[in-house]
């Protein structure tokens, strides 16, 4: 159908109709003949016969297999507007049922419409499905306008203009929320082309240019959907579908690229039972990737227009996307004429309009709610925040709404993200700050010898992709500061004559670390050099900067495991520690202390905590072969008003010992030393306290016991 036929006769119509009657026929005739006489002598502004108006509008109404009223009543519905007719006439010679339609049809055709503002549009909307008692009215006035608009032609811009932008604001969401699709698409395509022209043509130019290559593909994929299916033994028809002018206008407004609507390849998939569709889809998926959201299950959520169908868009063979909807030959004719297919679905008779009634009461009530739900639909997903990209593969990769290539980029591979030098969206070259929209098909140009610049930073959005920059430039980055985080050291060091030798290994390097939670000297060199952490962490400076304290070792006898290094006459394979009050070294006499269930601590023998507990005493000795150091404590008392730490650490280093650790104490005004000092044995000790002695303000070193 889908156009005007001026040529039309009243006997095409009844050969065209299965559905009624004789008699129901003869009223249809009688109403025909009544018309023809009451529009006699006028014309369309075709110039045309008023007649054919009529015969239009109830041919299109019989497209909706309309009942004998409504048909009646659609051939009289200028009767008394345009016509001149009285309701009472219409009534005495053809019902009160299609009198009360006609009348119904003259009064919302008699609304003046001036739709200025969003209100005053919802306004009409409302008032006129409120007006209209019987929602057959609605499908007489749809039929009117939908004749009207296919003989718009002749009517000047400005009136084509009025008339397209009222359709569109009045009548396509009552055609809608109706569910009549079919007329609803074509008001929709009209009003298109005669509100703008421009964007209408070239919408069909660009489709008429890859029409061939996309009926190669649509055909293709029947071909394949059919043959899955019938080896699954599902009876089924598939038709390629045409997606409608104005669906693909609105994307296009919406700021997609006539390239990016996926959905022009589309296919309906007509099975006899819902389990087959069910079925249907799970093959489709089986065979084809599914495009993630696209996936819709208006079989077991209706929409409120009582659609009803499986959608899905799949990756199809050379990655074309296919639109595919699946459902059954009713709930097609649902889609296609929503409310109307009552009258073909239902028992006729007064079950149907009951049925019609309850859903035109729903109607009403939704009407109210207003706003088109689709719209609301698309709002809706705008605020989603999760958006599924595509590889050139068709791999699917999920990233938050407001992504950018270069999230893209670092989600597929570092490697990807270091390398990158641009991206192309859609085969259109993009700046890396564009916001990677839904379905985008990305490829990311690399270059082995490029890098990330730091300005990325501010262009991703995603953690991933900041994380993955900052650590490409740390490590770049690093190589730099533990080279000058060991300048910085060395340097310092050779200023405070301290060894660096000493400083940064063993048990020293080990508490450093530790308290500055490092995993290693290379990690110590790089935040020094970063500037994280100050020198002063390593080597404390006093407040007058003149003298150095060395980091504080606490870390009591961490080097006193001893297997070996003490034997115990008899026993093998005991636990012997070094005791922490006196702290023995090789040459000092020394007793095993037995320590229940733990072992054996090893004490000078004349340390006072052992006088008194002979009977848990045994005799050990030191192994004679003990290559190694230990740590013993040293008192030095001095009466010296200024502190003598660097004397104390260049005799250390003169005695080619291992300085752990020293605090200073100041005791009325003078200066005391606790050292923790590495000593091969007794000799070496001796020989150092010996040495500490001479510093002048030194008035006595002695070995702790505490
Ligand atoms: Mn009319």
């Amino acid at each position: 159908m889908n156009k005007d036929n001026p040529n039309i006769t009243i006997e095409d119509i009844i050969n065209e109709i299965n559905y009624l009657n004789e008699g129901e026929i003869t009223r249809l005739k009688d109403a025909y003949e009544y018309a023809k006489k009451v529009h006699s002598n006028q014309k369309r502004l075709t110039g045309d016969d008023y007649i054919t108006h009529l015969l239009n509008v109830v041919h299109i109404l019989v497209s909706l297999n309309a009942d004998i009223d409504t048909l009646v009543a659609g051939m009289l519905h200028d009767t008394i507007n345009i016509g001149g007719v009285e309701k009472e006439v219409i009534k005495d010679k053809f019902g009160s049922e299609v009198a009360l339609l006609v009348s119904g049809i003259t009064q919302i055709n008699n609304l003046k419409y001036n739709g200025t503002n969003e209100t005053a549009i919802a306004n009409h909307r409302k008032i006129l499905v409120g007006l209209t008692k019987d929602v057959r009215v609605l499908f007489i006035k749809l039929a009117d306008r939908l004749h009207n608009m296919r003989t718009i032609y002749m009517l000047s811009d400005a009136k084509k203009k009025e008339n397209a932008k009222e359709t569109l604001e009045i009548l396509t969401p009552i055609a809608h929320r109706l569910g009549i699709n079919k007329i609803k698409s074509e008001l929709e395509d009209l009003s298109l082309r005669y509100l703008k022209p421009d964007v209408y043509f070239s919408i069909v130019e660009r489709l008429n240019k890859s029409k061939n290559e996309r009926n190669k593909f649509v055909e293709e994929m029947m071909e394949d959907v059919s043959s899955l299916l019938n080896e699954h033994r599902i009876k089924h028809e598939i038709k390629g579908r045409a997606k409608s002018i104005y669906s693909i206008y609105k994307k296009l407004d919406k700021g997609k690229r006539f390239s990016d609507i996926y959905d022009l390849l589309a296919l309906r998939v007509f099975v006899d039972t819902i389990p087959d569709c069910y079925q249907a889809m799970g093959l489709v998926h089986s065979k084809y990737r599914p495009v993630p959201k696209r996936f819709k299950d208006y079989i077991a959520m209706p929409k409120n227009n009582m659609y009803q169908s499986l959608h899905t868009t799949v990756f199809g063979p050379e990655g074309n996307f296919f639109e595919i909807q699946i459902r059954t030959y009713e709930m097609d004719e649902i889609a296609e004429r929503g409310i109307a297919s009552h009258w073909s679905y239902k028992e006729q008779g007064k079950n149907l309009m009951k049925g019609m009634e309850e859903k035109l009461q729903f109607f009403r009530s939704i009407m109210e709610i207003d706003e088109n739900s689709e719209e609301i639909d698309t709002k809706m997903e705008d605020l989603k925040d999760t958006i599924y990209v595509y590889t050139p593969k068709g791999d699917v990769i999920e990233l938050p709404n407001g992504s950018t290539p270069i999230d893209f980029a670092y989600r597929v591979h570092s490697k990807v993200g270091d390398s990158m030098v641009g991206a192309i969206v859609n085969e259109q070259i993009v700046p890396l700050d564009y916001i990677l929209q839904d379905n985008d098909v990305i490829k990311i140009n690399t270059n082995k010898t490029s890098t990330p610049s730091k300005s990325w930073l501010d262009i991703a959005y995603t953690n991933q992709a900041k994380n993955k920059i900052r650590a490409y430039f740390n490590k770049i980055d690093k190589a730099e500061y533990l080279k000058k985080g060991e300048e910085i050291l060395t340097k310092e060091f050779r200023k405070k004559k301290i060894s660096a030798s000493d400083m940064l290994s063993g048990d020293n390097l080990d508490k450093i670390l530790n308290d500055l939670h490092l995993a290693n000297i290379n990690d110590l060199y790089i935040n020094i050099g970063s500037g994280k952490i100050s020198v002063s962490h390593v080597i404390n400076t006093d407040d007058d900067k003149s003298e150095v304290l060395l980091n504080k070792v606490i870390k009591d006898n961490n080097d006193t495991e001893h297997k070996g290094d003490i034997i115990v006459e008899g026993i093998d394979d005991i636990k012997v520690k070094r005791a922490k009050c006196c702290t023995p070294v090789p040459g000092d006499e020394i007793v095993g202390y037995i320590q229940t269930g733990i072992g054996i601590n090893i004490h000078k023998s004349n340390c006072p905590n052992v006088a008194n507990i002979k009977e848990r005493l045994i005799n050990v000795r030191w192994n004679d072969i003990i290559d190694k150091k230990y740590s013993t404590n040293i008192m030095v008392y001095t009466n010296a008003k200024k502190d003598l730490i660097l004397d104390i650490v260049s005799i250390t280093q003169n005695n080619n010992l291992t300085l752990k650790s020293i605090n200073n104490i100041k005791i009325d005004g003078k200066y005391s030393f606790e050292l923790k000092v590495s000593v091969p044995n007794l000799e070496a000790l001796n020989k150092y306290i010996n040495a500490l002695s001479t510093i002048e303000g030194v008035t006595g070193v002695e070995r702790i016991i505490k």
